[in-house]
């Protein structure tokens, strides 16, 4: 049979491999995990759990992928220990609502469970050996600086939202100060807690197709891989099969095909193996998709906090987005407008600058005349609308956009400073969010709804919870990735969560 190369790139899906052709196993376990980031780390602890011989296959040299890079954000609520102890009240019934009312398209069961063993959670994370700081981040910010363990990650405050669901923090992250690599902590303690419960990895062996068996009987189920580990190809067995491989941000031709702009401009953020094989593994049993063409793409103007005072305009002048939304809502909105561009406009009093130097500073203007002229705005245009921004701001009110008094002020002591929001001339960052469509314990469905039997998908390569980047909270990968890979676990070893 012909080799299925292990692109980093393509589109190409991966012929499937009929069990009757297989004439030997190199192995054969109850649970096949494909990945070692926290969706597969998850899966595996929470099969072994349940006794089933547990086998992870890892394409790298080191377990981790992409979770391995992100700062360590899980989105979680309805009352956990750290909101307990910071004394902000949450329910699993508002946490739902909030999520639902995010979502472009609301998977109503996933939220419920989701939300509900979302204390339990946290307990099962904590449980690993680690503890979230019983502490809260007040300020408004990308990530938390130091170690606190809970802030805002979303847009819990923001407008309508605020409106459908009581408002709650619900970022919680890991104890290790810094923006990126905190979750790096938690896959060391998944490592060992797979090695504690005799799960296996293999490192530097990737499953490059699936086996199904084609007997009349056999109704298609997936049954084993193919692997490959540098020349060395074999046949694993296995009772169940859980894709957690990662998105698939680094293969530029499915950038291409379904994210196209994210292939511009915007800084990709992934590891090396975000290359979509696995949701391409899932596709070649018939197991379909959701959300493909939505990634998460961003550009944080904000810390410092002061700048959210200030108002974003279009090239027309115009305000188009609550300027308190979290940052990756407010970047949505940026896109959507003409030529995707945008600039903040703060006044002498508020204006300081950003922490992150991603939004470039243009200039400053003595008066908004010049600044018009300055950055090509029609005539009368930014005028107008700082006028009329000033007048309600001045009374803790906003009619166009309802955001929050907190964060009211006019913007009326020249002279002006205006940073560019503009895609290409700020640095967006992103990812994709699409993946196999799945049930709520991660078996992956066909587009008719019916089950692929024995395949499961979690984190990146799955759709869950996280559908595009103006609903997106900071947390909600590595926190649907976590609880979603030990439902698809527990499943795939015979059991539920
Ligand atoms: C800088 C940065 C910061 C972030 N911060 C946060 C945050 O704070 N909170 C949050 O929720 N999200 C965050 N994210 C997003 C989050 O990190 C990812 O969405 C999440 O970690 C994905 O987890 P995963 O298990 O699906 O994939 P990964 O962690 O990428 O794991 C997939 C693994 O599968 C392996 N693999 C791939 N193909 C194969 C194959 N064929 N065979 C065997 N193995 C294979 C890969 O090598 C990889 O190790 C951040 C992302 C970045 C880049």
């Amino acid at each position: 049979m012909a080799e299925t190369p292990v692109t980093s790139a393509g589109t190409a899906v991966p012929e499937t491999v009929p069990l009757s052709s297989v004439t030997a196993w190199s192995d054969e376990v109850d649970v096949l995990v494909v990945g070692f980031g926290i969706a597969g780390g998850c899966a595996a602890v929470q099969a072994a759990e349940r006794g089933s011989r547990v086998l992870v296959l890892e394409r790298a040299a080191a377990p981790g992928g992409t979770t391995c890079m992100a700062g360590g954000h899980f989105y979680l609520g309805g009352g956990t220990a750290v909101q307990q102890a910071t004394g902000h009240q949450d329910t699993a019934e508002e946490m739902a609502k909030y999520l639902t009312a995010v979502s472009r398209d609301p998977e109503p069961e996933k939220i419920r469970a989701y939300c509900e063993d979302s204390v339990t959670h946290f307990d099962w994370l904590e449980g690993l050996g680690f503890e979230f700081e019983r502490s809260y981040y007040p300020e408004k910010a990308v990530i938390q600086p130091g170690t606190e363990g809970l802030m805002y990650t979303g847009n819990e405050k923001v407008w309508p939202y605020r409106e459908q669901a009581v408002p709650a923090p619900r970022g919680h992250k890991v104890p290790v100060p810094g923006d990126t690599e905190g979750a790096a902590m938690v896959i060391d303690l998944l490592v060992k807690r797979c090695a504690d419960l005799g799960a296996e990895v293999r490192y530097e062996t990737g499953a490059v197709a699936l086996v199904v068996d084609d007997s009349a009987e056999g109704d298609g189920a997936v049954v084993g891989v193919r692997w490959k580990r540098f020349q060395e190809t074999g046949y694993l067995r296995a009772g169940s099969v859980v894709l957690a491989a990662g998105g698939f941000v680094m293969n530029t031709d499915m950038v291409a095909e379904h994210t196209p702009h994210l292939a511009e401009k915007p800084f990709v953020l992934g590891s090396t193996y975000d290359d979509g094989l696995g949701i391409r593994l899932g596709t070649s049993v018939g197991g379909a998709t959701k959300h493909m063409d939505q990634a998460f793409v961003t550009v944080a103007f904000y810390p410092p906090s002061s700048l959210l005072k200030g108002i974003i305009v279009n090239k027309r002048g115009e305000r188009f987005v609550a300027e308190d939304s979290y940052h990756s809502r407010t970047s949505g909105f940026v896109l959507d407008q003409p030529d995707a561009a945008a600039y903040l406009i703060v006044d002498s009093e508020h204006i300081e600058h950003p922490k992150f130097p991603l939004t470039p500073f243009i200039d400053g203007w003595e008066s908004v005349a010049e600044m018009e002229e300055g950055l090509g705005l029609p005539s009368g245009s930014l005028a107008a609308t700082l006028e009329r921004y000033n007048e309600h701001a001045a009374k803790g009110e906003d009619p166009d956009f309802h955001k929050h008094p907190d964060w009211l002020a006019p913007q009326d002591q020249g002279p002006w400073g205006a940073f560019d929001l503009t895609l290409g001339k700020a640095l967006y960052a992103g990812f994709t969010v699409g993946g196999l469509a799945t049930s709520v314990d991660g078996e992956v469905l066909r587009e008719d709804g019916s089950v692929v039997p024995g395949l499961f998908a979690a984190g990146s390569c799955a759709s869950n919870l996280a559908q595009d980047s103006q609903g997106y909270a900071s947390g909600t990968q590595l926190g649907e990735g976590s609880y979603f890979g030990r439902r698809a676990g527990a499943r795939a070893a015979g059991g539920v969560l």
